[in-house]
């Protein structure tokens, strides 16, 4: 009590998913919130939005010019995609964490991209990989007023 910053403490944090379409056309939407939601973490908002090339390539900016930057802006906007505003305790690192790593054969057993995933560019599932990040991804594809901003409060 004398010295209650020294607590360790847990960020509530948001952070932005996005359910890719090599996970669309395989019916795997339902399957990949529940994996989320029964990790304690809560849905925000939620929408389905096709994107065009020019997008997918604004919303990957920080890739432009790597190898696989064609064929990942290709895919994203390929069909439509979910982008999904998660909230929890640290969720920037546990949806990291659920998801996996990058490429599935990397991904430990029980992540979303080990279980699910095609490949390393058709892993199934995007989360935001820093407060920065989260913050400019949520702005990217959600207006405040599509954000459930109690539900947190
Ligand atoms: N990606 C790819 N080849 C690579 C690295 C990444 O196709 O060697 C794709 C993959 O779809 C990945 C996305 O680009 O999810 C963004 O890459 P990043 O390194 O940010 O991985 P993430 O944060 O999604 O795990």
């Amino acid at each position: 009590a004398a010295f209650p910053l020294l607590k360790p403490i847990n960020m509530l944090e948001r952070t932005l998913i996005i359910i890719k379409p090599d996970a669309i056309k395989r019916e795997l939407i339902g399957e990949i919130l529940l994996r989320f939601e029964n990790a304690g973490l809560h849905v925000l908002a939620m929408k389905m939005v096709q994107v065009s090339k020019r997008d997918a390539e604004k919303f990957y900016a920080e890739h432009a010019g790597k190898s696989f930057f064609e064929k990942l802006t290709t895919l994203l906007s390929s069909t439509p995609i979910i982008p999904v505003v998660l909230s929890g305790e640290n969720a920037i690192a546990h949806v990291r964490k659920i998801m996996g790593a990058t490429n599935p054969v990397d991904a430990e057993e029980g992540t979303i991209r080990h279980d699910l995933a095609l490949d390393g560019t058709q892993n199934s599932v995007h989360g935001s990989d820093s407060p920065d990040s989260a913050a400019r991804e949520i702005a990217f594809f959600f207006n405040t007023l599509e954000i459930f901003e109690n539900r947190e409060g």
